[in-house]
């Protein structure tokens, strides 16, 4: 059990990737608690799905562009476990559209989700685990954020920051036991992408080495690796999960 004693705060756990990142650290023995915008029903799911693989499972409703609510959702790890000593900043949104379409709205939203959360989530658990001289986080980045992506400026922008911030802070807690790495998927199968149009799903199939799309597991197994101890010597790194796409 790998994770064994080991307490998580995963964003955006209700669904998607950051489920399956959450039934991965559970299988390892990890208490975990999960954050989500609004979706209650996904997201006590996920906490059953949790308690079935044994673990510990706590669903907090927490808009991670929000300071005092990240903090509250940190106050109620602590509070249920004592410590926190892995973090996945996983919770993101996407508002696609051509620049000329794009609204200040759009671009605001995605970074206010997206990169500032990230931010904020990092800030609020970064002093636990310079104290307990231990921590893992792990980001979602994404292939956009190193490729770019034609309508998605302001998420492309999120991803690439979220990899400049995951380097900055990589240096800023090295030297106490604190790991901070980025994952970059490619492109996955979750309600996210299931919402593009078909001719972009086989689209980017195409452009795919591997000839197929991941899965919300795929990423999960590599987030796993880079929060697990396998990964102590591994900080300040973009792990690309996307089937050959960003080589
Ligand atoms: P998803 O299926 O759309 O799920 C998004 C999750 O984030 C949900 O749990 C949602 O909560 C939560 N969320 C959204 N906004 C939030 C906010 N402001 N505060 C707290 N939670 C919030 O997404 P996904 O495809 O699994 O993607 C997960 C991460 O991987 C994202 O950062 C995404 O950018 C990244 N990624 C995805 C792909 C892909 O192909 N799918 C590729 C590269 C990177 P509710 O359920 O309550 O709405």
């Amino acid at each position: 059990m790998k994770f064994e004693g080991k307490t998580a705060v995963v964003t955006g756990g209700s669904r998607g990737i950051g489920r399956a990142v959450c039934l991965e650290l559970a299988a390892g023995g990890a208490n975990v608690v999960l954050c989500y915008a609004g979706n209650e029903a996904a997201a006590q799911e996920t906490v059953r799905a949790v308690e079935a693989l044994g673990a510990k499972g706590l669903a907090v409703r927490c808009d991670v562009s929000s300071a005092a609510q990240v903090d509250a959702l940190v106050r109620s790890a602590v509070e249920a476990f004592g410590r926190i000593d892995i973090l996945v900043n996983n919770a993101g949104v996407t508002r696609d559209n051509l620049i000329m379409r794009m609204s200040e709205e759009d671009f605001d939203a995605v970074i206010a989700a997206n990169l500032k959360g990230a931010f904020l989530c990092m800030k609020a658990v970064s002093r636990l685990m310079l104290k307990q001289r231990y921590g893992r986080i792990v980001n979602l980045s994404s292939v956009v954020g190193l490729r770019g992506n034609a309508g998605q400026v302001n998420y492309a922008a999120s991803k690439a920051g979220v990899i400049g911030m995951t380097k900055s802070l990589a240096r800023e807690l090295a030297s106490r036991g604190v790991t901070v790495n980025a994952v970059a998927p490619g492109f996955i199968e979750t309600d996210m992408t299931a919402a593009l149009p078909e001719s972009a799903r086989s689209a980017a199939q195409g452009s795919i080495p591997m000839g197929r799309l991941g899965t919300p597991e795929d990423v999960a197994r590599a987030v796993g690796f880079l929060a697990g101890d396998a990964a102590a010597y591994v900080t300040g790194q973009v792990l690309a999960v996307d089937g050959g796409m960003a080589m």
